[in-house]
């Protein structure tokens, strides 16, 4: 967690959440409901990269991370905070609450937190699920992948088919459902998994802003590419907070 995620949550909210997980822990609640609960932290700045931008080079150019992270990431954020000026409750709530209960958010503004909102929790997922050369530690998750897919491999063909197949712009993702099941899916735009009220443990950005000064229309080789910077430690992380030991 960044300082900046850390003081953008007020002190009670931080005590509502954990009282919140402590509780669902304690009363035997579904254990991902708690996770969920206790990973509310997220603020309304943008998050710093703990990666130079020319770190993932040459699968994804410096130029494209430097714009990618300050200009259409800071534009998600800038523009929900526009949205949110005259609703300090919602703001208070935190940008993963409202993309989870989008029909808490009111009408008027609701397509724009969706997109914006859901824009800002997206890509500070994204940029915690790539790292330099990779990271290849994932018992666990590539168990469950082989037991869900067939094998690793498959896994990857299936995912890379979802994301090339997303027509225009939008994610691919490795997601768990509430019981833990894993589930390849595509989300179109700005829409998180969990507004579906699943929980991603990967994901990867087929937005053309994300690869085209590099791969321009080879969306193909972009998502090849993934492989190679996918954070699979995180991926683990991410799984074993939905899926403890
Ligand atoms: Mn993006």
């Amino acid at each position: 967690m960044t300082s900046s995620e850390t003081t953008s949550v007020s002190r009670r909210d931080a005590l509502k959440i954990m009282g919140s997980a402590v509780a669902a822990t304690g009363l035997g609640l579904n254990r991902a409901t708690a996770a969920e609960i206790a990973a509310d932290t997220l603020g309304w700045d943008l998050p710093a990269l703990s990666f130079a931008y020319a770190a993932l080079e040459p699968h994804i150019d410096a130029k494209t991370m430097e714009i990618h992270h300050t200009k259409h990431h800071q534009a998600y954020i800038t523009n929900a905070k526009k949205l949110l000026a005259d609703h300090s409750d919602l703001l208070a709530r935190g940008p993963e609450a409202l993309v989870r209960d989008l029909a808490s958010v009111p009408e008027a503004i609701r397509i724009g937190i969706r997109n914006n909102a859901g824009g800002h929790v997206n890509h500070t997922f994204f940029w915690k699920i790539i790292a330099p050369g990779g990271l290849s530690t994932a018992p666990r998750l590539e168990a469950a992948l082989a037991k869900s897919f067939g094998s690793s491999d498959d896994f990857k063909k299936q995912f890379a088919d979802a994301a090339l197949k997303r027509f225009g712009s939008g994610w691919a993702w490795l997601s768990t459902k509430a019981d833990g099941k894993l589930v390849i899916h595509s989300t179109a735009n700005q829409d998180s998994p969990l507004s579906e009220g699943l929980a991603p443990i990967i994901g990867l950005d087929v937005w053309e802003h994300a690869y085209y000064l590099h791969y321009q229309n080879r969306r193909t080789d972009y998502v090849t590419a993934f492989w190679n910077v996918l954070n699979w430690t995180q991926a683990e992380a991410n799984y074993s907070r939905i899926v403890p030991v």
